[in-house]
């Protein structure tokens, strides 16, 4: 058992013994009925690459009116899948409630999910239902992205006695531009690495994503990060799924994606490449941030090209550019970045501004079929 500035932990390696990491823990969304639980545990199995069976009983759903899960009958056929399969079977648990049935039947792990993570009340409901009892426990990141709180609700299961405990990062929830259903904030986790090194963590690369296109890529990053495992979301029937269906996968598409991924041996100093990790994941940050900022200016530039086109105005302005060079240039001194870097960025910059707009013009002031004099030629 090794000590951990204030988590006791047991180490991954020997919550199965005998098994490899990556852990992979994988099933569907929510279990429908036990034809289907069974089904995706057998062909689970089958791939080989399978570690733990998940399916959701009580599903925490955004809207009304979705389906809510099958609640506690569903216990059985978890067991009944771990009886033909051998594999070890988790579901997750909201309340005392869900906990104290779970321990009753006997499931072999348990989960917190994103929206219970965020409130502490429930998570200390859950920790003193656990109390006394040494069951694996793995806690999702909030649905804000607060590290202090996914900190906090990793203590509180760790202080009533549960030492095989690893968190699970699926992402956080945002408004706006959608890429991820939950933005993956890689500097999170690592920083909670960062903080407790010996804490397994593992990656839901389906709940980060919500699409299947993009599963791999964010697998593999979690792989790059050195993070233990997988918590996947695998379906029989995908698209049929009554939740979640668009980011779930097949089993066999599960095991392929697996067997995709690249897993590079760990680096030999630890301390100085995680920290070359942290930077990088910031430069990452940045320049994301940069590229969302030139798409927004362009889609300016665009709208002073329609405001030119409708007063007949070219697109180039050599007194605006001049402007647009000396204030720039002021700023880059003023912040120590070199002139000559600056000018030939915006360069780049004013080129591509100018050839939006001037689409837009074109767009804009295209002649109709009466005045084209070149149908007169
Ligand atoms: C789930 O695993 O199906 C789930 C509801 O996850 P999350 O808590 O990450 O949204
Ligand atoms: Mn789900």
């Amino acid at each position: 058992m090794s000590t951990d500035s204030s988590l006791q932990l047991q180490p991954i390696q020997t919550w199965w013994p005998g098994s490899t990491l990556p852990l992979l823990i994988s099933g569907p969304c929510s279990a429908e009925t036990e034809e289907q639980v069974m089904a995706t545990a057998r062909r689970l199995r089958a791939t080989g690459n399978v570690h733990v069976l998940r399916a959701g009983l009580w599903k925490p759903r955004t809207r009304p009116d979705s389906f809510e899960g099958v609640g506690e009958r569903g216990l059985q056929w978890l067991l009944a899948a771990r009886d033909e399969t051998g594999l070890p079977v988790t579901t997750e648990v909201a309340t005392a409630g869900h906990v104290e049935q779970c321990l009753r039947a006997g499931v072999d792990m348990l989960w917190i999910g994103a929206r219970t993570t965020v409130n502490p009340f429930s998570v200390q409901e859950i920790a003193d239902a656990l109390k006394g009892v040494n069951i694996p426990v793995l806690v999702k990141n909030p649905l804000n992205a607060d590290l202090q709180l996914w900190m906090g609700a990793l203590e509180r299961i760790n202080r009533v006695g549960i030492t095989r405990i690893a968190a699970i990062h699926r992402g956080f929830s945002f408004y706006g531009e959608k890429r991820y259903r939950n933005r993956p904030l890689w500097e999170i986790p690592i920083a909670l690495k960062a903080m407790w090194p010996n804490l397994p963590i593992f990656c839901d690369p389906s709940h980060i994503c919500g699409r299947r296109d993009l599963l791999t890529d964010v697998a593999q990053q979690a792989m790059d990060l050195g993070m233990c495992g997988l918590m996947l979301e695998s379906h029989i029937t995908p698209d049929q799924a009554w939740s979640d269906a668009s980011q779930q996968i097949t089993p066999e598409a599960l095991g392929q994606l697996i067997r995709s991924l690249q897993l590079r041996s760990a680096v030999p100093d630890p301390q100085k490449h995680t920290q070359l990790g942290i930077l990088r994941r910031e430069i990452d940050k940045y320049d994301e941030e940069i590229i969302r900022l030139i798409a927004q200016r362009m889609l300016v530039s665009e709208r002073v090209g329609e405001y030119k086109a409708e007063h007949y105005m070219q697109p180039f302005d050599v007194e605006r550019w001049n402007e647009i060079r000396e204030t720039r240039s002021r700023w880059a001194r003023d912040l120590d970045l070199s002139e000559d870097f600056i000018r030939h960025y915006l360069e780049q910059l004013h080129n591509e501004s100018i050839r939006r707009q001037t689409i837009v013009m074109n767009e804009r002031n295209k002649p109709t079929q009466h005045s084209d004099l070149s149908s007169h030629t």
